[in-house]
């Protein structure tokens, strides 16, 4: 989808990176957080890594896809054990 091709109907009529909006007062997100430490301090605020998404629509059969725009930065946190 992501090369302007769809995968369901073959068209090369996609509408690429729609950021998605939300109904409430922000968009749809995700977020993964570092685990609290065992030996947690009083004063403690975990690090963390947010997404957004992207839609890839076909403008011929109406299938889409979802990507998060900020991927790299969840993969980074991934990484470093960081959990939803
Ligand atoms: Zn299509």
């Amino acid at each position: 989808m992501k090369n302007g091709i769809c995968p369901k109907c073959g068209s090369n009529e996609v509408l690429s990176e729609v950021p998605l909006k939300g109904s409430g007062d922000r968009p749809p997100y995700v977020d993964i957080h570092e685990p609290e430490p065992p030996n947690r301090p009083f004063v403690w605020m975990p690090k963390f890594e947010q997404s957004r998404f992207v839609a890839y629509i076909c403008g011929a059969c109406g299938y889409t896809e979802f990507y998060a725009s900020q991927y790299q930065s969840l993969n980074e946190g991934r990484k470093k054990g960081f959990k939803a």
